[in-house]
């Protein structure tokens, strides 16, 4: 049997915000529940649970349409601290797992496992036990594709949903691939679809088994690319977002936000998140990062080197926000991230020379007061007003 030369597996939560908060509220097990904005807000379904799925409901669906295609729909509007906490908890355990993985999403990551076989068994055992650590912290259940081929991983997570492992073994994989519909593959739109299908193209493996000269004739270096791809050959990688000695968060959104208070909201989030961590496991950093992808997938990252190290929520805050109004071009944001690098054990901060030194003191027993509330009671329960207000636009959906 031929031997795996890279591992990749996709991870995938389950209808995730549909599926927390059937957690959190077991009397809505077995309902058609959907997470979203309100039909009279003209809102659209963002996760459906599978009972919902049964009546034809899917996500992007507008709610009025869900609500006709089931009437005793339970909608949600969804509690988006509930699934940020979640997902940091679900990306913990990848980094458990592998140094190298890349979130696509709040409840989605690539995770690159090659070599980790000689450490954590075959792997099916991989898949297995990523699948029950994450049941074991969340309670949630997750979908696992693994693969020789980076984006053929992310369609076996796809094939057993819910709670599927799907394990493609070197040497099968073009047993899987080839009688799937050509919209399968990354980068296969409505267009290029609907090219393809004009040239009698309907499945990856009629595309495998096209001359590629005249696939690469026809379209150009994209045809080439699909040919690739239809062959069971991505040279992707997977590409962590940020590097290992860093301390950062980041989150994808729902749909691309432009207010720029909730904007400047989810960068306090993060950098209260961050500078958590950091005190955590007393250190600081004197690198701050912004990250900021936009609505075309556009990213920028900037980054400003403090005076000295710090792992103060306001300092790193007010630094993140300086570096947010120097980049963002106005347009439609889809992810924002905020990071520390340059990291070194606390206790080397500097001191900040233009705060009196009773008032530093002041701040840093607050600061040691929040953490240790929020490591008793959990945490989201001490949190700076300004996060309150985001959460409560949240609630409306
Ligand atoms: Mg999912």
């Amino acid at each position: 049997m031929p031997k795996w030369n890279r591992i990749f597996a996709h991870v995938d939560m389950d209808a995730f915000y549909a599926s927390v908060e059937i957690r959190d509220d077991p009397s809505l097990k077995g309902k058609p529940v959907v997470v979203g904005g309100a039909t009279r807000h003209r809102g659209v379904v963002s996760a459906a649970s599978y009972e919902a799925r049964k009546f034809g409901i899917h996500s992007a669906m507008p709610m009025a349409k869900a609500e006709r295609l089931c009437p005793r729909l339970v909608r949600l509007p969804g509690s988006f601290s509930k699934y940020r906490d979640a997902s940091d908890q679900i990306m913990e355990i990848f980094r458990s797992f592998s140094p190298k993985i890349e979130p696509l999403s709040l409840d989605e990551a690539f995770l690159d496992l090659t070599g980790i076989d000689r450490l954590l068994g075959p792997p099916e055992q991989v898949g297995c036990d990523i699948k029950k650590s994450i049941w074991e912290t969340t309670h949630l259940t997750a979908s696992v594709g693994i693969a020789p081929v980076k984006f053929v991983a992310k369609i076996a997570s796809d094939m057993e949903k819910p709670d599927g492992l799907v394990v493609v073994k070197p040497g099968t994989v073009e047993n899987i691939l080839h009688p799937l519909p050509i919209s399968r593959l990354w980068g296969v739109g409505p267009r290029t679809r609907e090219a393809l299908e004009a040239i009698g193209i309907r499945t990856i493996g009629d595309l495998a088994s096209v001359d590629r000269e005249n696939l690469i004739s026809r379209f150009g270096q994209h045809g080439e690319h699909l040919h690739d791809l239809a062959s069971g050959i991505d040279r992707r990688e997977v590409i962590p977002d940020w590097d290992a000695k860093s301390y950062s968060h980041e989150l994808t959104f729902a749909r691309d936000l432009v207010d720029v208070d909730t904007l400047e909201g989810v960068v306090l989030d993060e950098a209260h998140r961050v500078s958590r961590r950091l005190r955590k496991d007393g250190v600081s950093g004197k690198v701050v990062q912004l990250k900021l992808r936009y609505h075309d997938f556009r990213t920028v990252t900037r980054r400003t080197t403090l005076e000295g190290p710090t792992s103060d929520t306001e300092r790193i805050y007010h630094t993140a926000r300086h570096l947010f109004h120097e980049t963002w071009t106005q347009a439609p944001v889809r992810l924002i991230g905020v990071g520390v690098s340059g990291i070194s054990p606390a206790g080397s901060e500097t001191l900040d020379l233009f705060a009196p030194a009773q008032a530093q003191n002041r701040r840093r027993r607050l600061v040691e007061t929040i953490d240790r509330i929020e490591e008793r009671f959990g945490q989201g329960k001490v949190v700076p007003a300004k996060l309150l207000r985001i959460q409560d636009a949240d609630g409306e959906g």
